[in-house]
């Protein structure tokens, strides 16, 4: 195939990994944001093993690194009886495998200065409304009614709330689910393990953890992310009591989160994240293909979500990359990543209740069933897998290879 003039819209993990690729493949690539100055909103997130094969295929992932934190380990318990609920360790499988948390802010800075030095062209400001199909070319609109020059592709990377994918037919919209969270990020001085994801939970009502991040801003102070699982709609009440009585709360359920959630301060330094599911059945329309939460959005329970589409970007590319022509590269990119996207979606929509209802019977069964089960081979395997996002193969449909970590870790 003659090298493809590529629209990208949106600036996320997706967005810019793709235009990343992409461009390194030959194509002409022009990434359209809708903020005047690219920025992503929220707090840190989990690199599994298959978002950090991606970094490493785009020779990212020591920066990565550098401005995250390794994590070995995730760790729930009861907040009343203290008993160990979840306890997975990385390394399941791999060759020294790890999680990587990191600031949104840190990764975004990775891509974005990658994808600028590259040379990729980026419109700010562009709010992408619709697309406009043709003959020869498809074009983006914005929402100021602005039409974009024609392009041989769009690639929808503007995320859960993509207004783009109307143009496929039958694609789903995320399904609001009942528990979201509130997260920030502090500065952090060793409260909790420093390479260990902590959470404590009261039933499947009440989850508060602390994330460390590593050192994001290279000001040479540590952060970590913090969050607090609650119902959208019950969050104006928890503001209407006041920060003091929330902090009461964690104080009692956690205490040693108390110091990190006193220095946020109030609940101004919080952010409100809605958490929806869906996966889109087909991400391929006319000159149009969806990547990211785009094309399929889920609770961040597994920490996946940013990893897909680091997964979904390396294989579009792939599937470019061998293609005779446009319908079948896009149809080589839906089938590279059919079965590891609906295995995932599948276990994070199993495993979000457990974590995040009002369910007392789920909860009660994670409480008595997995410290027995945790220790039995090869349960602690399999879990650390699915963690890892590894449970079936990742790597082939992206056309990457995993990485020896034990080099870069
Ligand atoms: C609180 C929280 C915690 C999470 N934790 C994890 C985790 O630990 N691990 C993990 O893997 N995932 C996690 N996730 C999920 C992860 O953040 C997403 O899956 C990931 O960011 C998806 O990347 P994306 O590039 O597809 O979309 P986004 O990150 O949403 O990026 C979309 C981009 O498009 C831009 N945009 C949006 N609309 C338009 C438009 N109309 N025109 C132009 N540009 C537009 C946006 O400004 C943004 O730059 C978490 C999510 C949340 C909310």
């Amino acid at each position: 195939m003659k090298p493809l003039e590529i629209a990208v819209a949106g600036a996320g993990p997706a967005g810019l990994a793709a235009a990343l690729l992409l461009c390194r493949q030959g194509h002409r690539v022009t990434v359209f944001e809708r903020f005047a100055e690219p920025q992503p909103v929220g707090s840190g997130l989990m690199l599994q093993p298959t978002g950090l094969s991606v970094m490493a295929a785009l020779g990212l992932v020591e920066p990565a690194v550098a401005r995250g934190k390794i994590i070995r380990r995730l760790e729930g318990r009861d907040t009343e009886s203290l008993r160990r609920v979840l306890d997975i360790a990385y390394g399941g499988g791999g060759a020294g495998r790890f999680g990587l948390a990191i600031h949104r802010h840190a990764l975004f800075d990775i891509l974005f200065d990658a994808v600028k030095a590259e040379g990729v062209a980026v419109e700010r400001g562009f709010d992408c409304d619709r697309t406009e199909p043709g003959d020869r070319a498809i074009r983006l609109v914005s929402s100021k009614g602005v039409r974009s020059a024609g392009f041989d592709l769009v690639v929808d990377a503007s995320g859960a709330r993509s207004r783009l994918r109307a143009a496929i037919a039958g694609a789903s919209e995320p399904c609001p689910l009942p528990y979201g969270a509130i997260w920030t990020s502090v500065a952090f001085s060793g409260e909790t393990a420093g390479d260990v994801l902590v959470q404590r939970y009261r039933r499947a009502s009440v989850m508060i953890g602390v994330l460390p991040l590593g050192r994001p801003f290279g000001d040479g102070e540590d952060k970590a992310a913090l969050f607090f699982s609650l119902k959208p709609g019950d969050y104006p009440a928890h503001q209407a009591a006041g920060y003091p009585v929330f902090h009461e709360r964690i104080a009692a359920s956690f205490p040693e989160a108390a110091p990190l959630f006193a220095r946020a301060g109030g609940f101004e330094a919080f952010t409100l994240a809605r958490y929806g599911h869906h996966t889109v059945a087909s991400p391929v329309g006319e000159r149009l293909v969806l990547i990211g939460d785009a094309a399929h959005s889920a609770s961040p329970q597994l920490g996946q979500g940013a990893n897909m589409a680091l997964l979904d970007a390396a294989a579009l590319a792939a599937a470019l990359r061998g293609a005779v022509d446009l319908t079948t590269a896009l149809a080589g990119y839906a089938a590279r990543r059919h079965f590891h996207l609906r295995v995932f979606q599948m276990l994070s929509a199993l495993f979000t209740p457990v974590y995040q209802s009002d369910s007392r019977a789920l909860p009660l069964l994670r409480d008595r069933l997995v410290p027995v089960l945790a220790g039995v081979p090869p349960l602690p395997k399999l879990l650390g897998r699915i963690v890892c996002g590894t449970l079936v193969d990742p790597f082939s449909g992206a056309g990457i290879a995993e990485p020896d970590w034990r080099e870069v870790g």
